[in-house]
């Protein structure tokens, strides 16, 4: 049963294997609503799994992840796509449309109210008012970021997962990146071999290796030497 006064996303003993091998070998981990968290940790970690799993994209092997009290596998509605909001180096974005016509089919599915307004906003917002009829297949990898990013938060999602976000995108759009991220309190689980900028906003800091999580901890007074002894130390 789902209890929806459990608010956030709440991991229980995953596991995802291939084969023989652990991607995930029984992770807990809860992430309370409005938290702030950071994934960290070598290739192969398994930090993609994870958020592969939380977004229901990759089905877990054993265990449960809860999104405000619902499993997101079992208990899976039409509702449960609109809390979440993912940005990857999969941009979701169809190459054919121009960004305007994909965001209005994204924020369709989503039944997001005011859409033409709410999308002129957001690419105001991203910096890609001006590209708004471009067809994505003709944007450059930083630009297709910032549409995508406009898609991943069209709907308002309270629930944020970005997996190495940063990829493709230059200085000013990481600080907008970043200033979207502080503005309005949402769950967010980011995942980024970039300790500095992960570090940077997050409330808590989780090292993952070898699929395990070797190392989770709160890190707003940690410095980022302070931050990278302790990578060190947990991922030598
Ligand atoms: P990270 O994001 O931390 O770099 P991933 O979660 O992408 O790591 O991958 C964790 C491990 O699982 C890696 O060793 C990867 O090769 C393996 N893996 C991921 N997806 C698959 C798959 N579909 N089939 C087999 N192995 C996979
Ligand atoms: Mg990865």
């Amino acid at each position: 049963m789902s209890d929806v006064s459990e608010r956030g996303i709440r991991i229980e003993q995953l596991t995802k294997t291939y084969g023989r091998f652990k991607a995930l070998q029984r992770v807990d981990l809860s992430v309370p609503e409005g938290e702030y968290l950071t994934v960290v940790g070598p290739n192969g970690a398994g930090k993609s799994t994870l958020l592969g799993v939380i977004a229901g994209l990759i089905r877990p092997t054993r265990g449960t992840v809860r999104i405000d009290g619902r499993d997101v596998m079992r208990e899976r509605d039409e509702t449960d796509g609109r809390k979440i909001g993912v940005l990857s180096y999969h941009t979701y974005l169809y190459d054919d449309l121009t960004v305007r016509e994909n965001l209005t089919f994204y924020g369709r599915l989503y039944g997001v109210s005011r859409l033409q307004e709410s999308i002129a906003l957001l690419l105001e917002q991203v910096g890609m008012a001006r590209r708004a009829e471009s067809p994505v297949r003709t944007l450059s990898r930083g630009m297709k970021q910032r549409a995508s990013l406009a898609r991943a938060l069209l709907h308002d999602p309270s629930v944020l997962l970005l997996d190495e976000p940063y990829t493709g995108l230059d200085q000013e759009a990481m600080d907008m990146l970043h200033q979207f991220l502080s503005v309005r309190r949402r769950t967010v689980f980011l995942v980024t071999h970039d300790l500095h900028r992960g570090l940077e906003v997050a409330d808590r800091i989780v090292i993952m290796a070898g699929g395990r999580i070797v190392c989770d901890t709160p890190c707003q007074d940690m410095s980022p030497e302070a931050f990278e002894q302790l990578y060190r130390k947990h991922t030598a």
